[in-house]
This record gives C-alpha cells, structure tokens and sequence, in this order.
C-alpha cells in the first residue's frame, strides 16, 4: 500500500481514537450523575436502565478502541491492510468502510462460521 494511502488510514484511525477516549471518559463523569439522582422506586428504575445502556454502549467502544489501536500499531510496523490470518491484503472497500479490520473478507467469513 503505497504511504499517501496509509496515512489518510492513519488520520482517520487517529480521529477515531480520540472520539473514543473522549467518550469513554466523558461516560465515567455520566456514570457518577446518575448514581446520585432519584429516590424513589421509579428514578431508581430509569437509572438502571440508562446505566445497564451505558455500561453495553461502553464496552463496545472499549473494543473498538482496541481495535482501532492494534490497526495504529500495525501501522507504525508497517504491516497495516494485511490480513492477519493469510496475509493477503485487505480490500480497499472494506478498509474504506472499517480501517480498523484485522481479516481479509474471506478469513473474516471464516472465522464468523466458527465462532
Ligand atoms: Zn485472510
């Protein structure tokens, strides 16, 4: 992949990064809110709830993020669009839609079918 390319996969990647670190720790200030507010049973409810949202909406940034930073690290070893299982490169589609993947489609598929 010639450098012009994986520097614009860079910057979006980077971009991506500091989206999710910001929401991550923006969400720990949210967390402390909403075990404050209310008394009664329904509050009680509502916060639960918004929080249980939070806690599921969380986690999968946590593993975006991690995503996003094993393709930062692949990156800067020079091994970025290349499909960690076979080593063939990934389509520029798909590294279009999600810079961030780690297999080929086909490994992907693969992988999907065994769980
Ligand atoms: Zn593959």
């Amino acid at each position: 992949m010639d450098k012009s390319r994986i520097k614009k996969f860079e910057d979006i990647l980077s971009k991506k990064r500091e989206e999710l670190r910001l929401s991550l720790s923006r969400s720990q200030e949210d967390r402390q809110e909403a075990q404050e507010f209310g008394r009664d049973e329904g509050d009680r409810a509502t916060a639960s709830l918004s929080k249980e949202m939070v806690f599921r909406q969380k986690a999968q940034e946590r593993g975006l993020l991690m995503l996003v930073d094993a393709a930062l690290g692949r990156i800067s070893q020079g091994t970025f669009g290349e499909c960690l299982n076979c080593g063939q490169e990934i389509g520029a589609n798909r590294l279009n839609a999600v810079p961030w993947s780690r297999y080929c489609i086909t490994c992907q598929e693969l992988i999907v079918e065994q769980g």
